[in-house]
């Protein structure tokens, strides 16, 4: 089964990595994909899987706030993220976060290899070394890393996870490199 030509490998990669036009008002850094990290995955055989945007998904592309620009980045990330805390949002995540899970089992199931997944440091919702809280950015995870990262615990699947910034391409390349040598 699955003699073909897929290779059997891929990565999960945040949303907006793929879609710029995904982020929150004002937070934008390319107009599409971003290059860096899409030069660096191109140059492989690995299958590119779009995570949904979480945020996308349950507050709309203005994030509930037509004016979301205006305010320091920090502070707005902090509104998302109590925003994303709700229960209509905490459900939804959930139910991502579980098909991703399901995905993943999927493709486990019949021997493909998992390289892991990238989410977005800061970010309220896809952050994996800091996030936003508090008007800061401080350490730890989005509302949405941590739920998959709790789905993928009870259902023991260990998979690397990494967080890079689309502001920060260098180390962006640096740390997708060092995710597919580890892997
Ligand atoms: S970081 Fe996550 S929530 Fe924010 S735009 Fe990207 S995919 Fe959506």
């Amino acid at each position: 089964m699955f003699t073909d030509a897929r290779g059997k490998t891929v990565v999960f990669v945040a949303h907006c990595i793929l879609n710029q036009n995904s982020i929150s008002d004002g937070t934008a850094v390319y107009p599409g994909f971003i290059q860096e990290i899409m030069e660096v995955l191109c140059t492989t055989h690995v299958g590119i899987v779009q995570m949904p945007c979480p945020e996308f998904l349950c507050l709309g592309l203005d994030r509930g706030n037509i004016d979301g620009s205006t305010s320091p980045v920090v502070e707005e990330n902090t509104r998302i993220r109590e925003t994303m805390g709700r229960r209509f949002a905490a459900r939804k995540i959930e139910q991502l976060a579980q098909d991703l899970v399901f995905q993943i089992s999927e493709y486990r199931k019949y021997g493909f290899h998992i390289l892991g997944i990238v989410g977005i440091n800061r970010s309220p919702s896809c952050g994996v070394d800091t996030t936003s809280k508090n008007n800061r950015e401080i350490g730890g995870e989005g509302v949405f890393i941590e739920i998959l990262r709790k789905e993928l615990q009870k259902n023991r699947m260990d998979i690397d996870i990494v967080g890079i910034k689309p502001s920060e391409p260098g180390k962006a390349v640096k740390a997708i490199r060092t995710l597919m040598d580890a892997n």
